[in-house]
């Protein structure tokens, strides 16, 4: 069951590309009232909008490489000024490296505890997923298993990533392992950082993570020093 949230909740989702952040994003989010920010999706929507952004980003993207931590906290920095944020959020892929990291202690100031979770998933199911994985090439959300050639939330065409090939996940992975992995070591000694077994069906990841965070948010609210 799902418990009703008093206080801001400030969540931030960890893992590997292919871990579920974004659809375990999306749920939370949905499901508590909380906007999702998705700095892939920010993105993939200026590079669809063909913005100077997603003219900058593009490139590096197909890569499978980081876009530099300045413009990433400049992005983030704005989205948590919106008033949506207030409440809460759950931030998906940021950030992704110790400076993201950093920063985004500064930009939290004052604004509540961040509750940190973690999902992983063996390598090997990674790999597997990503081959699989389709996003709709309109509005960019990932694709329910039960859709086969449409989005059930626009009607837009299922497509592949463009950053889903084998090659590029493969150096994506690196990237994760190399500059994102060490934020878990910022964040583990946290009394809110919570890690949680992403390799088993996604209700059931669902239903962890709701009961993880509420828990770790408690935490937050009775006083503990981060
Ligand atoms: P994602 O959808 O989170 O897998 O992100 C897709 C791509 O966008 C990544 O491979 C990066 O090139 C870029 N990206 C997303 N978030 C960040 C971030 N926080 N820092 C740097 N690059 C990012």
């Amino acid at each position: 069951m799902t418990q009703p949230i008093a206080a801001a909740l400030n969540v931030v989702m960890l893992g590997p590309p292919g871990a579920g952040k974004g659809t375990q994003a999306e749920r939370f989010a949905r499901t508590h009232g909380l906007p999702k920010i998705s700095t892939g999706d920010i993105l993939r929507e200026a590079v669809t909008t063909d913005t100077e952004l997603g003219r900058a980003a593009r490139a590096t993207m197909d890569r499978g490489t980081l876009v530099g931590d300045d413009v990433m906290i400049g992005i983030v920095g704005e989205r948590l000024e919106r008033p949506d944020t207030h409440r809460g959020f759950v931030l998906d892929g940021f950030p992704r490296t110790v400076e993201q990291a950093t920063a985004l202690d500064r930009l939290m100031g004052g604004r509540g505890a961040l509750v940190v979770v973690d999902i992983i998933v063996p390598e090997d199911v990674l790999l597997r997923r990503l081959a699989a994985r389709r996003i709709c090439g309109s509005c960019g959300v990932n694709a329910l298993v039960e859709w086969t050639t449409t989005c059930g939330n626009c009607g837009g065409e299922l497509v592949t990533r463009t950053d889903d090939g084998l090659d590029i996940v493969r150096e994506r992975l690196k990237v994760y392992h190399r500059q994102t992995k060490p934020i878990v070591d910022f964040y583990s000694g946290r009394p809110t950082f919570r890690t949680i077994d992403g390799n088993q069906p996604p209700d059931q990841v669902t239903a962890l993570m709701d009961k993880a965070i509420c828990q770790a948010s408690a935490v937050s609210r009775n006083g503990v020093r981060l």
